[in-house]
């Protein structure tokens, strides 16, 4: 049987597709393997609270909070000897629990646990080949995120260690900027009775140097006791509007896949819902999509302007 359309990812991207594809008559299955590990800082921005209360997702964020709750974001600029407050009210949850349960809102029977490692095209459907099986399609939504084969840009590796601390609990998120991190920031976000502390590359060997310095800039009194984990994931930032792909034929690329990500914002799970979304409404007509996804690029862009003024030292 041929289906009408194959999403292919398990996160924001492909979740919001399905969740439009399931108002329609339409025959689709999604695939992604079901234990991926999910390397992400966990904060959710209002406008993505706002998009998944509109459509009665809450339990999705309920059951995955995590302490401290409505935390600020600290811009601590460790090169200028200044502290501003960035964002205001960021949601922090456990992004594993987070997409296990938006994956939740879908129907069990559309989904197959499989890692796709080819797609060929014969005639406009495309056989879709993965862990030693296949599956036929006539459109693709693809949304595997950083793992995307068709963009150009070469993914940028980011690394988090996760930390036990000693003394008070941190109950803010923390931006820092330090001359060791060259072109990037550090970021420190507590979960719980640890903290998470992430950047790019290989800036992890300063991390504990410069949270040490960050808390005693800020006259904090907590301590680094121990590293429990060290994880590794990757991120393609575009640098142009050139480098969002949305579609390709048939095939319509939604959240980081796209290119919808931008090293400035939190918002990638936002860009992610919102373009799946709209990829499983107009999942049949590419140019719709395209127009339809503009106001998200020119915000991708605006945030890439911003971040190339802001963050980059040489
Ligand atoms: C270190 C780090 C911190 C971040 N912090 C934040 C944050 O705090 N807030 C925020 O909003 N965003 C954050 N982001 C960005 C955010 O994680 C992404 O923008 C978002 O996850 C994109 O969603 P997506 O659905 O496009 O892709 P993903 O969430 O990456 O999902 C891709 C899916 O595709 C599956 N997949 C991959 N390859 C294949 C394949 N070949 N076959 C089948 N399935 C496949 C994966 O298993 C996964 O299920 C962070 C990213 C990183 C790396």
């Amino acid at each position: 049987m041929v289906l009408d359309v194959v999403i292919i990812g398990g996160g924001p991207a492909a979740v919001s597709a399905a969740l439009e594809l399931e108002k329609k008559e339409v025959e689709y299955a999604i695939i992604y393997p079901k234990n991926s590990i999910k390397v992400c800082g966990g904060l959710l921005e209002p406008e993505t609270i706002k998009w998944l209360m509109d459509r009665s997702l809450e339990k999705c964020i309920n059951n995955s909070l995590v302490k401290p709750q409505k935390t600020d974001l600290f811009l601590v600029d460790l090169i200028k000897k200044e502290k501003n407050i960035r964002k205001k009210y960021i949601t922090n949850i456990d992004r594993q629990k987070f997409d296990e349960e938006l994956l939740n809102n879908i129907n069990n029977d559309r989904k197959i646990d499989g890692f796709i490692n080819k797609i060929k095209e014969f005639n406009g459907i495309y056989r879709i080949e993965y862990n030693g099986s296949f599956i036929e399609t006539k459109h693709i939504i693809y949304a595997v995120g950083a793992k995307s084969v068709f963009l150009k840009k070469t993914p940028r590796l980011l690394i988090q260690n996760y930390y036990e601390i000693n003394g008070k609990n941190l109950n803010n998120v923390l931006f820092v900027l330090h001359k060791k991190i060259k072109g990037f920031y550090l970021w420190i976000i507590p979960k719980g009775n640890y903290l998470i502390v992430g950047s790019l590359g290989e800036s992890r060997k300063f991390f504990n140097l410069i949270v040490e310095e960050t808390f005693k800039f800020l006259k904090y009194e907590i301590f680094i006791k121990k590293i429990i984990k060290r994880e590794k994931g990757l991120m393609i930032f575009p640098e142009k509007n050139e480098d969002i792909l949305l579609y390709n034929n048939k095939i319509l690329f939604a959240g980081e896949s796209a290119g919808l990500i931008s090293r400035k914002t939190g918002k990638g799970i936002y860009y992610a819902l919102v373009s799946g979304e709209l990829a499983g409404k107009y999942y049949d007509s590419a140019q719709l999509y395209s127009k339809s996804v503009k106001s998200l690029i020119e915000k991708v862009n605006h945030k890439i302007s911003e971040a190339n003024q802001m963050y980059y030292y040489s």
